[in-house]
């Protein structure tokens, strides 16, 4: 298979992730990696044990800027942020953008808010009781209302904070398993296509993100493959992720989703580099 190995979406110790970044260096240079990036949970303006603390921000910076002058020799490192998207909660991507020198941002929706009530719906973690439960709570059971509100706030995200990245585009299918919709259903399938052309309008790359996969928690990649070959038709850059939360799951799922894609018709990935984008053939 000609790729280069890489992986642009990983967290550490600063936030949710379980090793030092130096840990995720080692074991990506072990590994032959080409580039690393670090995504950290961005700092968000409300209490929760997954992001990183408003005052250990600037720690992570350094760190990785630290990190990225040590191993300039050795491995192309990347200091990004995974940032969320919460009407009135979470923080411009701007504010990131002018305290600490990023590279990139992948934009995320792992919490759907409600429109009319404000209610949060967490639509993400390794429980499906939660996800039915706030399904109920936050939308009273209206699986239509909610997915729509989970696409419209991902639009939005795109269209008002511009991240370089979309972060795994249809996590909201996750816990659903088609118990309340299926993804060929036409509303589901307009929705997808509209936040599709959203991503081409504004130029995002397109995450694959393979972390459902090796958790066991899903059966299919982020996105499903028919939106990775819509996405490739439409011209959307597309990369590849692992979304490694341990040094041991940067490579997680990883070949094995090469070759879907590869069978799927996928032809080239893009990769991130210290001169920017560019794509590697797949074959
Ligand atoms: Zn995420
Ligand atoms: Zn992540």
């Amino acid at each position: 298979m000609n790729s280069i190995l890489a992986n642009y979406h990983t967290h550490n110790f600063f936030c949710d992730g379980k090793e030092a970044p130096l840990a995720y260096v080692k074991k990506a240079i072990e590994l032959g990696f080409k580039a690393l990036g670090f995504s950290s949970h961005a700092p968000v303006l409300f209490e929760n044990d997954y992001s990183i603390p408003e005052e250990k921000f600037q720690d992570y910076c350094r760190e990785i800027e630290h990190l990225k002058a040590l191993y300039i020799n050795q491995i192309d490192l990347f200091l990004g942020l995974e940032a969320d998207f919460i009407p009135n909660k979470t923080h411009d991507f701007s504010y990131f953008r002018k305290a600490c020198p990023l590279d990139y941002i992948i934009g995320s929706v792992h919490l759907v808010a409600n429109p009319i009530s404000n209610e949060i719906w967490f639509i993400d973690g390794g429980l499906q009781e939660k996800w039915d439960k706030g399904l109920e709570l936050v939308f009273g059971g209206d699986i239509k209302a909610g997915v729509k509100a989970f696409y419209y706030q991902t639009n939005q995200m795109i269209e008002e904070q511009k991240p370089e990245i979309l972060g795994h585009f249809d996590k909201i299918k996750m816990h659903n398993k088609n118990r309340f919709f299926t993804q060929e259903e036409p509303w589901y399938q307009q929705l997808v296509k509209e936040s599709l052309q959203l991503i081409k309008e504004k130029g995002l790359v397109l995450e694959i993100n393979t972390r459902g996969l090796y958790k066991g928690r899903c059966k299919e990649l982020f996105p499903s493959i028919p939106i990775i070959q819509k996405a490739q038709e439409m011209g959307i850059p597309l990369m590849l992720n692992t979304d490694a939360h341990h040094p041991d799951e940067l490579l997680g799922y990883y070949s094995e989703a090469l070759n879907l894609i590869q069978k799927a018709g996928i032809k080239a990935l893009w990769h991130f580099s210290k001169k920017g984008w560019f794509s590697i053939p797949l074959y």
